[in-house]
């Protein structure tokens, strides 16, 4: 294919909002490890977030352990590293403590951290290797298999290989057109709440799951950031009945219509002693994640 037909529809798209996670952009974010694709692989991994750059690392990392030598890895990724749904997300759990008209708290221990540096810096233990070739801003348009193998096509060249890892997460039923009944991409929204300087407001210690006094499944997913700012996503029943918003979206360019306002007083609303801090939305953004027909999350 050449450079100047346009890219197939499924593909993820080079204008997406900006995410949090991404405001402080890693050495390798855009890694080309050689100006040319090589033109053979043992191994294609198509996508660079939390799957495709966990599998080079622990496949190098297992192999390494039984003295074996390493395959010819390559990586291609249609965006920067990291830039789909594992730069995007929320990374939530936990307690009601401190919030307006709670019914119930439930409690359980968890975690948070900053997902684009963790893959980041998986990918840094593994770019130097001479078996890993990464290649950023080359998104696969076609996989063609036959007896021999399959060939990866993209903008910039092909590159034949004997095994094909899909850690297209969202967008896989776009290269596997069998998958689109099984594999739907589903839309969500996140932001990043700061506050004010002169202002304060009380931290919070935990990360909380916030339902909705009815108990139906839709409510939000925060997380508190050291310097006191807020990670928080999910509303889906904002946007439930508005299919056309989430359903088999992959676009990451636009906000949720009927969400994109619901977080700007959200911390105000929500959460006792935030009346006056003058919360507001620094960055919000989207990204779709995988899901399976059905309802249940997949990538
Ligand atoms: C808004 C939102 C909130 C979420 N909240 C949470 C949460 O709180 N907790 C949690 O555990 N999980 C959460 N998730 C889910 C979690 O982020 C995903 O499960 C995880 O990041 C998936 O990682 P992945 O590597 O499989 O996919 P991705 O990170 O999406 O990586 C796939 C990569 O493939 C690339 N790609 C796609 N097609 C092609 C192609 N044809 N050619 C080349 N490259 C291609 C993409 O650009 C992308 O970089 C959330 C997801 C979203 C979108």
């Amino acid at each position: 294919m050449g450079t100047h037909q346009p890219l197939p529809s499924f593909l993820p798209v080079d204008n997406p909002t900006q995410p949090f996670w991404r405001t402080e952009p890693h050495p390798l974010d855009e890694l080309r490890s050689t100006e040319a694709l090589p033109g053979q692989s043992d191994i294609v991994i198509i996508g660079a977030g939390y799957s495709g750059v966990s599998i080079a690392y622990h496949l190098l990392k297992h192999l390494d352990g039984h003295n074996k030598p390493h395959p010819a890895i390559t990586i291609l990724e249609a965006r920067q590293i990291c830039s789909g749904a594992t730069g995007r997300n929320d990374t939530n759990s936990t307690q009601v403590s401190g919030i307006k008209g709670a019914k119930a708290c439930l409690s359980y221990t968890s975690g948070t951290l900053w997902p684009y540096k963790l893959i980041l810096g998986l990918l840094s233990k593994v770019a130097d290797s001479p078996a890993v070739n990464v290649q950023a801003f080359t998104p696969v348009t076609s996989v063609v298999s036959d007896s021999s193998g399959h060939i990866i096509h993209t903008p910039r060249g092909s590159v034949r290989t004997s095994k094909v890892v899909y850690a297209s997460n969202a967008y896989t039923s776009g290269l596997l057109p069998e998958y689109s009944a099984s594999i739907v991409p589903c839309r969500g929204i996140c932001c990043h709440i700061g506050i004010p300087e002169g202002k304060t407001a009380p931290f919070l210690p935990y990360s909380y799951g916030i339902g909705t006094k009815t108990g139906e499944s839709g409510g939000s997913y925060l997380i508190s950031r050291p310097d006191g700012s807020i990670i928080v996503g999910g509303a889906q029943r904002t946007f439930i009945d508005r299919k056309d918003q989430w359903y088999a979206v992959i676009d990451d360019s636009t906000l949720i219509e009927p969400t994109k306002d619901y977080y700007n007083d959200f911390m105000q609303r929500t959460f006792k002693g935030w009346e006056d801090s003058g919360a507001y939305v620094k960055e919000i953004w989207t990204g779709s994640e995988c899901f399976q027909a059905g309802g249940y999350p997949l990538g």
